[in-house]
């Protein structure tokens, strides 16, 4: 073992397993079908055992927020009383933070500090949704004419499929569903089934809060199954779905039969690039931060290091000396930076991905293997440094979704562009220089949703994001994050003196 920081296991104790139900026009209801028990990831212990959904169960579901959306218990509701209902949600989940963040870091695996921060943060969107409920505005066209007048009014689009991912399931269902309910709409959310239980959780605050019957309905199960009749369905209207770019593609195809409105947000490989004059303490910080985050499990993971040659063996110096100073090991202890990875399957992809790289001539500076943690199970991986990396390499142009770094390394502004830009996908990308024009001209040249400029992964629930490319469609966060859940109406009106 190569001298990292490990957290042994802190012998908390665990809750007992939660069973987690279908929740359907304000009842719980029992799945027809199986049912899917999740093991946590860093302990091996059983944190739920969930319905398994059937394509019964999604098409009760979608009925059940048809008829709420239709009969308008909800989207005929002043935006004022929408909002007051979205910030008592918010109000719950921050009186409720350590059950939430508890049970998210024994789902996924992840750092309880973080989680606690991803529920805290996600009480914080059902918050500035709330706000944004109060200002669904339309145009007004007065220059038609004196007898003519058009208006164009929002709408809330309808009912809306939300499927989420397993990496950040209380954030990413934050991200959505309170703007959708902003908006008007009603919903179907199906969470990942590896991490149901804090959507599970929700659903209880959000009928405290008074939101009501129908209008949010949980749906559990697998994507092949409940996810494929959320996205074909005739009585659906929009799809939202943050996931993996392959998922995303077929979605697309799923939903075109009946063209109804699909919102992506998928993967990245996003670039870091590193300029000689850059605050290389600063820099090396923030590489650290984006490749471990959640052990890199991160559409954002900013851990394609796009380094200048003249500083690029200082820079990797600096990266491995602070990688060997994070505290990987026992989520559950607050100390602990980075946690365990999702699934055994997934640690031996990270592994695959490391050795093929290798294969391909690439060299390992740091990590590269499983991480042992005392008194806890196999899924922990060594935070990894590779460099000898090619353009060309899968290492280089894949989504490893694991605490992988690579170096490329570049002379020129043109030569860190083009490097940038040599990606399937557009997420986002990273700038660090002392100089604003380096920066700028990076910045408006860089084919992804979000350029972060001497910082990386700060977010906002006013910014807007997205990605570009195969990183995905539309936008989440922000003003457009309520318009995507808006349809757009235009009234054309003969009125006034021919009326008279
Ligand atoms: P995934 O695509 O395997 O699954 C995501 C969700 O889709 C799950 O709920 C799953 O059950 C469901 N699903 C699977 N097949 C489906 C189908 N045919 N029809 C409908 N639903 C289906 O992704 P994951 O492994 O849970 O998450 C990791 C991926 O998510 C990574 O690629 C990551 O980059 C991406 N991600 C993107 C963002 C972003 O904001 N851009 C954020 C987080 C994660």
């Amino acid at each position: 073992m190569q001298d990292l920081t490990i957290i042994a296991a802190t012998g908390t104790a665990l809750p007992a397993p939660r069973q987690n139900r279908h929740y359907i026009a304000g009842a719980w209801v029992d799945s027809a079908g199986d049912t899917i028990d999740r093991l946590s990831p860093a302990h091996g212990v059983l944190v739920s055992r969930s319905a398994d959904g059937t394509a019964a169960d999604a098409e009760a579901a979608i009925a059940a927020a048809r008829a709420a959306f239709d009969d308008g218990r909800w989207s005929r509701l002043s935006g004022r009383a929408r909002a007051a209902v979205l910030l008592r949600v918010a109000d719950l989940i921050e009186a409720n933070v350590d059950d939430f963040a508890l049970i998210e870091t024994l789902e996924t695996g992840k750092p309880i500090s973080q989680a606690r921060g991803e529920v805290a943060g996600a009480a914080d969107l059902w918050r500035y949704a709330a706000a944004l409920a109060r200002t669904v505005q339309g145009d007004s066209h007065n220059a038609l004419g004196e007898d003519m007048l058009a208006v164009v009014l929002k709408e809330p689009i309808g009912v809306v499929s939300i499927i989420t991912p397993w990496n950040f399931p209380f954030w990413i269902l934050g991200q959505k569903l309170p703007f959708a309910l902003a908006a008007g709409c009603t919903c179907v959310v199906k969470p990942s089934e590896m991490t149901p239980s804090t959507t599970v959780m929700l659903c209880d605050l959000l009928a405290q809060a008074g939101l009501p019957a129908g209008v949010v309905n949980v749906v559990l199960g697998y994507g092949q199954t409940v996810g494929a009749v959320l996205t074909a369905h005739s009585q659906v209207d929009m799809v939202t779905f943050t996931g993996s770019t392959a998922v995303g593609k077929q979605i697309t195809r799923t939903a075109g039969d009946t063209l109804k409105k699909v919102a992506l947000e998928l993967g990245g490989k996003n670039p870091q690039v590193i300029f000689p004059d850059a605050d290389l303490a600063s820099a090396a910080d923030a590489v650290t931060f984006g490749t471990y985050f959640n052990a890199g499990q991160c559409c954002n993971a900013g851990s394609r290091i796009i380094v200048h040659e003249d500083i690029a063996d200082d820079f990797v110096a600096r990266v491995v000396a602070l990688s060997r100073r994070v505290a990987f090991g026992d989520p559950l202890d607050p100390a602990t930076q980075v946690g365990a990875i999702v699934t055994p399957e997934h640690a031996a992809k990270i592994d695959a991905a490391v050795q093929a790289a290798v294969a391909e001539g690439a060299s390992v500076v740091l990590g590269g293997a499983a991480l042992a943690v005392p008194g806890l199970g196999p899924q922990f991986y060594q935070p990894s440094v590779i460099r000898g990396v090619t353009p060309g390499m899968a290492i280089a142009r894949d989504e490893v979704f694991g605490p992988v770094l690579t170096v490329l390394t570049f002379r020129t502004l043109d030569e860190a562009i083009a490097l940038t830009n040599d990606a399937t996908y557009g997420l986002s990308a990273g700038v660090w220089s002392e100089n604003i024009h380096t920066c700028l001209a990076f910045a408006r040249a860089a084919q992804a949703g979000t350029v972060w400029t001497n910082t990386w992964m700060d977010g906002f629930p006013e910014v807007t994001f997205g990605g570009m490319k195969q990183s995905g469609q539309g936008r989440e966060l922000g003003r457009y994050g309520l318009e995507e859940f808006l349809e757009v109406k235009s009234l054309v009106m003969r009125v006034g003196r021919t009326r008279t």
